[in-house]
């Protein structure tokens, strides 16, 4: 496509310049601010098969900082579907987030990254303040109500993925919007119950009893590369427009409005998506409180 905007680039830039600068082709988005996205730092929870995707489309990106938090290591089965886990070949036992941390440097040394190889609930607290958007890509209920709950509480966008076979979700949270539910809003019985299971990227499913393997959940990297790509659109979307939407009371349209109280499903058997609306439950407690005294 050409236009009046490449020509003024051209004049002004030259070819060499355009093609000198790894951001540029980004950039010419409309509404786009390098800046904001060099200086941002996002926490990843959980960096399986979703948080590869999500890692590696941020760095490329060019994010400031990621805080990366997995305390997993890496086993055989993961490599069919973890971009950043393949760059040796003796990896199997090694901490997820020290080979990230690596595949990262390698693919942008421009980002910095810190990581903690802890359960989420160890965590200081801070760093959740130091953030400017919070990701969760876990499967346990557990850990995506606790990051949801702190988000919440200091007011930072956060984004949880989930995945199944061929199935996946992506939902946004961010408290500062009027009325918007959070994650504990939509949690049923049924979720609550299943609180207390985890499962490792492997899929495998830990008993809380006993540490014993009982099951395995299927997936494919098909389903997780695109729901980690669009989880990193949601962050970049918060990233550009957050100042925007705090000035305005709304979003800048050139960069769009995040999934903030709805769930976008993706149906890989039926080439679908589509998106729910999701209701504010007046009695969450992780929510309803805020919201009744703000
Ligand atoms: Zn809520």
């Amino acid at each position: 496509m050409t236009g009046k905007k490449d020509n003024l680039d051209i004049k002004i830039m030259g070819f060499e310049s355009i093609d000198s600068d790894k951001y540029d082709r980004q950039k010419r988005i409309a509404g786009w601010d390098q800046s904001k996205v060099s200086n941002a730092t996002v926490m990843v929870i959980g960096v399986g098969a979703t948080g590869n995707e999500l890692v590696k489309n941020l760095t490329l990106t060019g994010i400031g900082k990621f805080i990366i938090i997995d305390y997993d290591i890496i086993e055989k089965s993961n490599l069919n579907r973890c971009v950043l886990f393949n760059m040796e070949n003796d990896i199997e036992g090694k901490y997820k987030v020290d080979i990230v941390k690596e595949s990262i440097r390698t693919l942008n040394p421009d980002v910095e990254i810190v990581v903690y190889k802890k359960e989420l609930n160890d965590i200081d607290k801070n760093l959740y303040k130091q953030s400017n958007v919070i990701c969760s890509c876990v499967d346990n209920i557990e850990a995506r109500l606790e990051a949801n709950n702190y988000a919440h509480y200091y007011g930072i966008p956060f984004i949880d993925s989930g995945i199944d076979e061929h199935f996946g979700s992506i939902q946004a949270v961010y408290s500062e919007v009027k009325d918007a539910p959070c994650l504990q809003c939509g949690i049923s019985d049924k979720d609550l119950d299943l609180m207390w299971k985890k499962f490792s990227c492997t899929g495998q499913e830990i008993d809380s009893e006993n540490g014993e393997t009982t099951r395995k959940i299927a997936t494919i990297i098909s389903t997780t590369s695109i729901i980690g790509g669009i989880q990193s659109q949601q962050v970049i979307k918060f990233i550009l427009n957050l100042d925007h939407f705090k000035e305005n009371g709304k979003w800048d349209s050139q960069i769009g409005e995040p999934l903030i109280g709805k769930q976008l499903n993706y149906n890989g058997l039926t080439n679908k998506f589509n998106i729910i609306e999701k209701l504010k439950d007046p009695n969450c407690w992780t929510c309803s409180y805020k919201k009744s005294n703000s």
